[in-house]
């Protein structure tokens, strides 16, 4: 299958890979040359390790590469599959839709892979809502197995079959969910992260504490503060603000810590300061 990658940031990236490494040609789309050569560059770089691992060829990994091709426009789309997964902001997300529609054939499947945006919202700015759907990959791509398949409310029973058939076809396990704010993964996972951020700002353990006792006492691989790190503080921010919209309900409400964090462009791991910072040799937790 032919199909374009919109976003060519962690998730963006993650996910050329694993179509590119299923045989499929992906094209990879960002707002500008520099940033889709990072994705590539990124995408190069992991397969490199792999095959220094052993768990790849070196003749197999510039296949894979063969197979990613940059797009920095949109122009003649010949693709069966869009996948966007662009910043987690409405009005980008909108627009991008409205634009692969404008640019793609009448039964090309049009993805998202939010991790909260409604796809009924988004299916409605395009000419063919039933071929609009949610394909939400988690973090990192290559290794996780959900995909969890987001029905809008005029997605058709083709399309969703379709994408679920897809996603098997890549190794993963798709799970269907409905159309309401956070679907289940961040509908449940992000209040989790929120209150973890809040018992930051209220002064109750130190970071390191509040992932030891979610680590070690509940058995989570992660703590909620490296994880959250990991996700990207502005997509946490972004997910719990769809919450608070969607269900009009306080205890969405994201914590003013979260707030400043973003404001200061803590953002994470992939700005190299969050919960913790990573500039060093060692990742160390960041004094609050
Ligand atoms: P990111 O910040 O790493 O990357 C986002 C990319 O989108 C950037 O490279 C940015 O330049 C690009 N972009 C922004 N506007 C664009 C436009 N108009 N056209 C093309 N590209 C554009 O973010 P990410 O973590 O990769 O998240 C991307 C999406 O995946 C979001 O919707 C997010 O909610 C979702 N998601 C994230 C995770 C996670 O753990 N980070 C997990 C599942 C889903």
């Amino acid at each position: 299958m032919r199909l374009m990658v919109v976003g060519a940031g962690q998730m963006g990236a993650g996910i050329a890979q694993v179509f590119a490494m299923h045989g499929h040609e992906v094209l990879l789309n960002d707002v500008d040359e520099v940033r889709i050569k990072r994705g590539i560059d990124g995408i190069a770089k992991r397969l490199q390790r792999d095959v220094e691992k052993g768990r790849m060829t070196a003749d197999a990994r510039g296949k894979v590469l063969e197979h990613i091709d940059a797009r920095p426009h949109f122009k003649d789309l010949d693709v069966a599959l869009a996948i966007e997964a662009a910043t987690e902001d409405f009005d980008t997300k909108i627009d991008l839709f409205h634009r692969l529609d404008e640019n793609t054939a009448p039964d090309t499947i049009l993805a998202s892979n939010t991790s909260s945006i409604s796809i009924t919202s988004l299916g409605a700015t395009t000419s063919k809502p039933e071929r609009v759907i949610g394909m939400h990959f988690m973090n990192p791509v290559p290794v996780m197995m959900l995909v969890e398949v987001i029905r809008g409310i005029a997605t058709s029973d083709a399309t969703a079959r379709t994408v679920v058939e897809l996603a098997s076809s890549l190794g993963k396990t798709p799970v269907e969910v409905r159309d309401f704010p956070g679907f289940i993964a961040n509908r449940i996972l992000m209040p989790m992260i929120n209150e973890a951020i809040f018992a930051v700002y209220e002064g109750v353990a130190s970071i390191d504490a509040i992932d030891t006792v979610m680590k070690l006492g509940m058995n989570h691989p992660m703590g909620p503060l490296t994880l959250a790190d990991f996700i990207g503080l502005d997509t946490c921010l972004a997910i719990m603000n769809v919450l608070y919209d969607g269900f009009g309900d306080s205890k969405y409400r994201a914590c003013p810590l979260l707030k400043q964090y973003v404001a200061a462009g803590w953002l994470g791991k992939k700005s190299g300061r969050g919960f913790y910072d990573y500039r060093g040799t060692v990742t160390v937790p960041a004094a609050v």
